[in-house]
């Protein structure tokens, strides 16, 4: 697989300060632990990473229009990314934890982190009508394919229908199925 990102450069760091200076925010929220986190002018940007999403994952996501598309500048906490705070963050579905440790910190990728690293077959379905996108062993080329908006080939629906709303496909709990009693 192939990382198209385009780390440390200044083009980055001047649409991400000035995208944040538009809104008067000096802070970002993880959208995982919702962790407040300053962001400095000079790299390491942030004490964790920003990520371009299609998908809007909290509301403290900034909409940005990025070579004519709606994204949303969405950021992770260095604690959640290294699994440091606590429990991990597991996939719903097959309970493998969610490790972005060998994400570069203090920059950002143009596409959705959590999509790229699709973990099971679940993650490979469409958001409409639930049948698989791709084989459960295939892989698409690049980590942004994953972010891509398209037509589903079996019920026609369009979306980015690898990323996957966080909270229905990630938990921090690991008994899950069991809480879920009375
Ligand atoms: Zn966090
Ligand atoms: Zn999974
Ligand atoms: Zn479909």
């Amino acid at each position: 697989m192939e990382d198209e990102g385009n780390h440390g450069n200044d083009d980055t760091r001047c649409f991400i300060l000035s995208t944040l200076a538009a809104l008067q925010w000096s802070r970002v929220t993880c959208v995982l632990c919702r962790a407040a986190m300053l962001v400095f002018d000079r790299y390491p940007l942030v004490d964790g990473t920003f990520f371009l999403s299609p998908r809007q994952h909290s509301p403290a996501c900034a909409e940005v229009k990025v070579e004519g598309r709606t994204q949303f500048l969405s950021a992770v906490c260095m604690s959640c990314l290294e699994g440091s705070g606590g429990q991990p963050v597991r996939c719903r579905f097959c309970t493998q934890a969610w490790d972005g440790s060998s994400l570069v910190l203090g920059t950002m990728y143009s596409y959705d982190i959590f999509a790229a690293m699709p973990c099971c077959s679940e993650r490979l379905k469409c958001n409409s009508c639930q049948k698989p996108l791709i084989y459960p062993h295939q892989r698409l080329n690049f980590y942004s394919d994953y972010s891509r908006v398209f037509a589903c080939p079996h019920c026609r629906a369009v979306d980015a229908h690898f990323v996957k709303p966080l909270s229905a496909c990630f938990t921090r709990e690991q008994f899950q199925l069991y809480s879920q009693w009375p």
